[in-house]
């Protein structure tokens, strides 16, 4: 089966507005078994959205086109559905209904224009728009000599739109292929070692034509195994993937952080959750990238379960970051240290006052805050040929302060800063949870 995929609209053939529809449609019809066969981009005109649709009628079994369903006169997808298919637009009272509800249920008046959206080829179906005004039109267009061609057109407004594809029309695929094999992704991350290492020590893996078939990218530090996987259930395509996993998993050992959405601040987290233990971090130079981070990563943690509600005795130590220092400049540092000049400046009398103070950082934002842990991140030293930054990690045992080298493009420098600043931290709580 041959798939297109239409963007409609002026914003996208202008470049105003990037087509994000058009990519995360070809993704999910791929996961489906579908390979999208063309991806078309066309504006807000009748005569050229006629072209388009009778092209991709012609070239294509599944069509999904997004855009131009709204009540306004630039708003054209119905009426070149109704020329290409050379059927007149009838009134679909489904749909109006469901207009009517909507306003009616925001007790606003419905303006006339938007009866227009009411108005289908003659024989089409209704996809219901749970969330918006546009209902989606589904039309099966007869083609000489060949099955029909099974068209749906989507609002433009991605949120209503990703809606009505796994509400209406995923489960409508799934009857028109029952043969399709569904395809399925597991990313497994990696951080502390270069692609070419991780690669070396796995090179059975990526190899052309492996199933299933693995690929690897790379991205601020970050290394990403993508395996891929077909089958015609879910779970053959979960099973197909285990021994993979498993390879690499006991290949990579510790290398290994975290697999899907996990960044290494989320990972952290979990750690210091599990340990009910603190964190405080200090930065400098990295423009409160790691503040942030762990920041975000902390609201997006999902809600800790409530042990007080069983435990007699509520637990008073609270767990996570308890606060985080940007230190903007030089003279900034004074209320956190004591401390003597400092430049970024790669000479050896500097570098070890460098050094002592990223050391002192750590071990005073850890009093301060009364943390469990405090970390810091040095000014970068950019001044030698290999640029590096001075990382410090205070615990209960004293203070480790390590020197990196940051390899890879100055415009990911800061980034690969704080990712070894977070794995560092990551392999200590990994060595004390093993050491107990
Ligand atoms: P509406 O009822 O909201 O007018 P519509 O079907 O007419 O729906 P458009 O007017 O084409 O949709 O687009 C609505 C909004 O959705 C646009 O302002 C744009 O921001 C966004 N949008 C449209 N097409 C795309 C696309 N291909 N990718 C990402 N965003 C899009
Ligand atoms: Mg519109």
């Amino acid at each position: 089966m041959h798939a297109e995929i239409i963007a409609i609209g002026d914003e996208i053939t202008s470049g105003q507005t990037v087509d994000t529809n058009t990519a995360w449609l070809a993704a999910r019809l791929t996961e489906s078994g579908i390979s999208p066969r063309f991806h078309t981009t066309v504006g807000d005109d009748l005569a050229a959205n006629v072209e388009v649709f009778r092209h991709a009628i012609e070239r294509a079994d599944l069509i999904i086109a997004t855009g131009g369903l709204g009540p306004t006169a630039d708003d054209l997808t119905r009426d070149a559905l109704a020329e290409v298919t050379d059927r007149p637009l009838v009134r679909n009272d489904e749909a109006l209904d469901h207009i009517r509800g909507l306003f009616a249920r925001r007790n606003r008046p419905m303006p006339e224009s938007n009866e227009l959206q009411a108005l289908f080829p003659e024989s089409s179906r209704m996809i219901a728009n749970p969330e918006g005004t546009a209902p989606g039109i589904a039309i099966d267009v007869e083609r000489p000599g060949k099955t029909p061609c099974r068209l749906y057109a989507l609002p433009g407004v991605p949120a209503e739109m990703k809606t009505m594809f796994f509400d209406s029309i995923e489960p409508e695929l799934r009857t028109l292929l029952p043969e399709a094999r569904l395809i399925r992704h597991r990313r497994i991350h990696c951080f502390g070692a270069g692609e070419s290492a991780i690669e070396e020590s796995l090179p059975d893996l990526i190899r052309r034509g492996r199933r299933p078939q693995v690929g690897i990218t790379a991205s601020g530090g970050t290394i990403t195994f993508r395996i891929t996987a077909d089958g015609q259930t879910e779970q053959e395509c979960l099973d197909a993937m285990g021994p993979t996993v498993e390879t690499i998993y006991a290949t990579l050992g510790n290398l290994v952080f975290g697999e899907a959405e996990d960044q290494l601040q989320d990972v952290v987290l979990r750690l210091l959750d599990e340990k009910n233990a603190t964190l405080a971090t200090v930065e400098w130079a990295t423009e409160g990238l790691l503040a942030h981070g762990l920041a975000v990563a902390s609201a997006n943690q999902p809600e800790k379960k409530s042990p007080e509600a069983q435990d007699p005795e509520p637990k008073s130590k609270p767990s996570g970051i308890l606060g985080s220092v940007i230190v903007g400049q030089d003279a900034g540092l004074t209320a956190l240290i004591d401390h003597e000049s400092l430049s970024a400046s790669a000479d050896q009398a500097t570098q070890e006052t460098q050094e002592k103070s990223v050391r002192e950082m750590a071990l005073a934002v850890r009093t301060r805050f009364e943390a469990d842990f405090g970390l810091a991140i040095g000014p970068l030293l950019d001044g030698s040929s290999t640029p590096s930054v001075f990382l410090a990690l205070a615990t209960d045992h004293g203070v480790e302060t390590r020197k990196v080298p940051l390899m890879g493009h100055s415009a990911i420098r800061k980034i690969v800063a704080i990712k070894t600043a977070l794995n560092l931290f990551r392999l200590k709580l990994l060595e004390e949870r093993e050491a107990v």
